[in-house]
């Protein structure tokens, strides 16, 4: 598989009044086309800002980021962003919130348009395109969000805590949903997330940080003989104990 993204070295300090904070070292690791890793590690080590600067929404001190050999210089048209809240604008039925992305870059053209209705058709929301965000259910208007990032077209989706304000069971389901719309759409996913299980379930490899300032501490391989995997099924393999293990140990030596 060829590579799609490149992190090379990257630092990150900030500077405040007082004092200056190194919150990334020397981050280096590379994601293939179509592979989903995730990132895990203590609150506070720098994930969030690693997005960010790999969105190039934030800068960054040190080191370059590629996307297909493309050197990252201001905010990536490729780029797509998921965070904790979806973000939908509540005055905008859902048609509205799906195009809302397209407007801002300036495409919303018929060929564009007919994408987003296929979106929707394929993702059981067409039937709610005019309804309301506060009609829809909170798996159902991630779901609307997903389409609204997918609908520029992005080659790389970038989750930051994108669940965690879901409740246990709704968090399974939409991790699953979201997971299988991605999958099928041949997205390459970065997933950040303090949620062990989330990260095995979801990732073809976990990227373990030690707290601030961020290094990668061990890069590990997730792989379950499984066909057809999804978040939820590898829940069931024997395997799955094995990595949280794993990983549970080499967060705990930092907390
Ligand atoms: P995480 O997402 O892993 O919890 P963050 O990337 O949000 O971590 O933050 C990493 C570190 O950088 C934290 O110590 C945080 O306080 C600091 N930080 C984040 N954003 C800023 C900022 N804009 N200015 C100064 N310090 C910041
Ligand atoms: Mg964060």
């Amino acid at each position: 598989m060829e590579t799609i993204l490149e992190v090379k070295n990257i630092s990150k300090k900030y500077q405040s009044k007082k004092a200056e904070i190194l919150a990334l070292d020397n981050i280096h690791f590379h994601v293939k086309k179509g592979e989903f890793v995730s990132i895990i590690g203590p609150s506070g080590c720098g994930k969030s800002t690693l997005l960010s600067i790999i969105s190039g929404l934030e800068t960054k001190t040190e080191g370059e980021i590629y996307i297909e050999n493309k050197k990252v210089e201001g905010i990536s048209e490729e780029v797509g962003y998921m965070l904790q809240k979806d973000c939908l604008l509540e005055w905008r039925n859902i048609w509205n919130n799906s195009i809302l992305g397209l407007e801002l870059k300036g495409k919303v053209n018929e060929e564009n348009k007919c994408y987003v209705e296929s979106l929707l058709k394929k993702y059981n929301l067409y039937d709610f395109k005019d309804k309301y965000p506060s009609e829809l259910s909170g798996g159902m208007r991630q779901r609307a969000a997903l389409i609204r990032t997918l609908a520029t077209k992005p080659k790389i989706l970038l989750l930051d805590e994108a669940f965690s304000a879901l409740d246990y069971q709704t968090r399974i389901m939409v991790t699953n949903d979201i997971y299988s719309i991605l999958r099928k759409e041949n997205i390459t996913a970065l997933i950040v997330t303090h949620d062990i299980s989330e990260a095995i379930s979801m990732s073809d490899r976990v990227i373990v940080l030690s707290k601030r300032p961020g290094r990668v501490k061990n890069i590990h391989k997730i792989d379950f003989d499984i066909d057809n995997r999804n978040p939820i099924n590898v829940r069931e393999s024997p395997k799955f104990s094995g990595y949280f293990n794993t990983l549970w140990k080499e967060l705990g030596v930092d907390e």
